[in-house]
């Protein structure tokens, strides 16, 4: 191997040609560094979709990067036997070049970050890190927003970013004359169900992805979830294709149906950008610019396209804020204390329960569910069943082809399971059984009744809800936004409510 001076790292959700990375790179002196390892497969039991997006985008990245002169040191996953780690690979390789400094962008997981430092420190080699400048806001950024409030809620750091960036502004006003379009987007189907939705990812694999796919099924046979339905964007061309499409086609009902829910229909209207978005071959301006445009040209309401630059200019921007803010604490933190193991049927999508049975086995099938299955069916699930939000997080970061921990672990830990006590949400996201019969049609398939708590036919999550309601009544009673339950479980005699615990019981058993 040719000495060299400095050596670029680029991790599997790092594939930017725009990166800071690239900055002050000299092909004839520099190389960038790339290594497939079975560890990032392994230390979560992730699904195989999940794999093969992240190992099949970074080998056409690499291959990008080839076609433009720069050298490349990649190690593939079948030729690397040895290696379980990235440290251990990394080690090897800076002892082979020689290289005089090691340059990364901020990478996605805190542990990725100490690793990479430690290895640093023990070749004795400098590390340059430089900030991503993919995101909007920087961790710093973040923590300015934060000084002095005593609480953080999304809905003020998303009104900043907009004045900050003049997004979906007017002279100084919000567009539309409203920050916020929420109530208009909570709608459901009617009877009929979602008309001509999404028909999903749809891309055609090359050799390059195929390659993948072989070696994903050979490598990692026994890990969850299929490859039959892989489909999914692993290239930037592939990603701007989804973004059109999804631009003039779905974002206009988007924001309405946001929240609804239907049988066979795990795409609806969303936009299947995230993982683009997480691998970083879209940026998310162009996302924001492109919704943005549709509303200036007429082509889609501003409560569509509120909504949908909320979640990327909003909700992206702030979990990411609160993930380098809190780490590395943040991920053992269990306010609930909440210690139930996570059921087995969430790796298998064995239940009767129809609305559970459709969300994960879409997950298994797809690698993906849309954002009120994961919050409402599933982490209500978890959350209600009182389970351990460390096993919570360990499954969302497996199974869905968009998990990077920086995203995935405030949705989990913070918004679904309240495991950070109300740092991410002012209260616990809890519903009965009404609530998801409300939003979909799962409940007409389903062998229980939404609205009965205790009995035979009794929804668990209805039985669930008021369990949780009488185990943490002291904490609940302490917050004005949970007032309203509180009241209503006022309501119950002590006949109603022990049937109901015991009831809570026989499900956790
Ligand atoms: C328990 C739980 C776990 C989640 N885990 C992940 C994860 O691992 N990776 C991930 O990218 N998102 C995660 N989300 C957020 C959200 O569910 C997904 O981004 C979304 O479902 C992806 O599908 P889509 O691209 O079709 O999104 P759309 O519904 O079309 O939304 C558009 C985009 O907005 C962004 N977005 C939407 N909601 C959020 C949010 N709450 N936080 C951050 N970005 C958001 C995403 O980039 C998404 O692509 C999680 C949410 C919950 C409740
Ligand atoms: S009845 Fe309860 S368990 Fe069945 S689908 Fe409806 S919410 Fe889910």
């Amino acid at each position: 191997m040719k000495s060299i001076r400095n050596l670029h790292i680029i991790f599997g959700d790092q594939l930017d040609h725009q990166s800071a990375v690239f900055d002050g790179f000299e092909p004839d002196q520099d190389a960038v560094w790339m290594a497939e390892v079975d560890y990032e497969a392994k230390h979560v039991w992730s699904h195989k979709q999940r794999i093969a997006i992240f190992l099949a985008a970074m080998r056409h990245f690499r291959d990008a990067l080839r076609e433009k002169g720069y050298e490349v040191l990649y190690t593939e996953l079948d030729s690397n036997k040895d290696t379980e780690k990235f440290s251990s690979r990394l080690t090897k390789d800076l002892k082979a070049c020689r290289a005089e400094k090691v340059i990364v962008v901020r990478p996605g997981e805190w542990r990725v970050l100490q690793g990479l430092k430690k290895v640093c420190n023990e070749a004795g080699i400098e590390l340059e890190l430089r900030e991503d400048t993919h995101f909007y806001t920087t961790p710093e950024d973040f923590e300015a927003h934060a000084s002095g409030r005593k609480a953080l809620r999304m809905e003020f750091f998303y009104r900043e970013q907009r004045k900050r960036f003049n997004v979906l502004m007017e002279d100084g006003k919000p567009a539309g004359g409203d920050w916020n379009f929420d109530k208009e987007n909570r709608g459901s189907f009617g009877k009929s169900g979602p008309e001509a939705p999404n028909t999903g990812p749809g891309h055609r694999n090359d050799a390059t992805t195929e390659a993948v796919l072989q070696l994903v099924e050979k490598r990692f046979g026994d890990h969850p979830g299929s490859l039959e339905s892989f489909a999914w964007p692993v290239t930037r061309d592939e990603a701007l294709r989804d973004l059109k499409k999804f631009i003039a086609e779905r974002l206009p009902v988007f924001g309405h149906y946001q929240d609804a829910m239907w049988t066979d229909e795990p795409w609806l209207y969303h936009s299947l950008l995230s993982s683009s978005l997480n691998l970083k071959l879209l940026n998310p301006r162009e996302v924001v610019e492109a919704a943005e445009q549709a509303y200036r040209d007429g082509d889609a309401p501003i409560a569509a396209v509120e909504g949908f630059i909320r979640q990327i200019l909003g909700w992206r921007e702030y979990v990411r804020g609160i993930y380098w803010m809190h780490m590395p604490e943040y991920i053992d933190r269990n306010a609930m204390g909440a210690e139930e193991p996570l059921p087995d049927f969430y790796w298998t999508g064995d239940t009767d329960l129809e609305c559970l049975k459709q969300s994960i086995g879409q997950t298994l099938e797809q690698g993906y569910a849309h954002h009120i299955q994961r919050l409402m069916v599933t982490g209500l699930y978890a959350l209600l069943l009182g389970v351990d939000p460390k096993q919570v997080h360990e499954w969302y970061l497996a199974v869905y082809v968009d998990a990077v921990e920086w995203v995935e672990l405030p949705n989990v830990l913070g918004m679904s399971q309240y495991g950070d006590g109300g740092l991410m949400a002012s209260k616990p996201y809890i519903a009965t059984g009404s609530y998801i019969n409300k939003m979909s049609n799962y409940c007409k398939q389903c062998p229980k009744n939404p609205k009965k708590r205790t009995g035979e036919d009794a929804c668990p999550f209805t039985t669930l809800y008021w369990d949780y309601l009488m185990r943490h009544e002291d904490t609940l009673r302490g917050n004005n936004r949970m007032s309203l339950q509180v009241r209503n479980l006022d309501r119950l005699d002590d006949k109603e409510r022990s049937a109901i615990a015991e009831a809570a019981q026989q499900l956790r058993q």
